[in-house]
């Protein structure tokens, strides 16, 4: 008797507190969102007006890393719901070339600050309007392009973008490829795993970062009907690559099901 009360005392303060924390994360991140947008938005405008060299790196290194901010918070937000098994999407029809294009510029600026090269291949002909969630699509490239950045010293990081159509839907795939530090065959899984960070010896390069960017984008990746796979060889480079698969859709068409 007593105990069984205990216990269900017990549970119900632990839900309490599980549903207070989702409730927490959920206002907080709104909240940040707002100011966020105002950064993001704003030091994209001024991008494009006339800077000397030194303004501009200033002002980029403020946009993307507002950006990664609002990446960081996505990865957060998704963690928590993934684990309540929540994570939802709500495609909405895209222009797909606009997209990759946006992909290509933000990436490109996330590869100068370390002045590594970069480029964007479409590989083949790519449709011009699919039915994806954009936001979580982003979330998925940016978290990959992010860490290609972070993890290569000097060289290239390249993008390519192919689609294969067939009927009504087309089979997308990004591959992010790096001259990087690598990934040992033996932590290739592993860095799937949430909060996993592969020691490194030397640099503190472990210590930049969460550990949830990859376990978030390959949840959201296989949400989509895709999935996330790893290349890798150390001390030469990192390709990981993205497939999805998404139905074709018309300019403006409303957010299907
Ligand atoms: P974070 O980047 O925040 O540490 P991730 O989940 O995105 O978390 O990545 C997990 C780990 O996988 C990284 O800490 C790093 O050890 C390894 N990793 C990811 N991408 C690369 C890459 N392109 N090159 C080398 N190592 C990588």
């Amino acid at each position: 008797g007593r105990e069984i009360t205990e216990r269900k005392r017990y549970q119900d303060a632990l839900e309490k507190a599980s549903r207070e924390k989702t409730a927490f994360i959920s206002t907080i991140s709104h909240e940040l969102r707002t100011p966020l947008n105002g950064i993001v938005g704003l030091s994209r405008m001024l991008l494009e007006s006339n800077l000397d060299d030194k303004q501009r790196n200033y002002l980029r290194t403020i946009y993307v890393s507002a950006i990664t901010l609002g990446n960081i918070f996505n990865d957060i937000i998704d963690l928590d719901k993934s684990d309540r098994k929540r994570l939802s999407l709500h495609p909405t029809s895209v222009d797909f070339n606009e997209f990759v294009t946006e992909i290509d510029n933000i990436s490109e600026l996330m590869a100068e600050q370390k002045g590594l090269r970069f480029e964007l291949e479409r590989v083949t002909e790519l449709p011009d309007y699919v039915a994806v969630d954009t936001t979580r699509l982003r979330q998925i490239l940016w978290n990959l392009v992010g860490n290609a950045v972070k993890f290569t010293k000097q060289g290239c990081v390249i993008v390519t973008v192919s689609a294969d159509v067939t009927g009504d839907h087309a089979d997308l795939c990004f591959e992010v490829e790096d001259s990087g530090i690598g990934i040992p065959a033996d932590e290739q899984d592993k860095i799937f795993a949430m909060y996993y960070q592969v020691k490194q010896a030397g640099e503190n390069l472990h210590a930049v970062g969460t550990g949830i960017g990859l376990a978030v984008s390959r949840k959201l990746a296989r949400l989509m009907g895709g999935d996330i796979t790893l290349d890798s060889e150390e001390g030469e480079g990192s390709t990981f690559t993205v497939t999805l698969r998404v139905p074709l859709s018309e300019p403006g068409e409303a957010e299907t099901p």
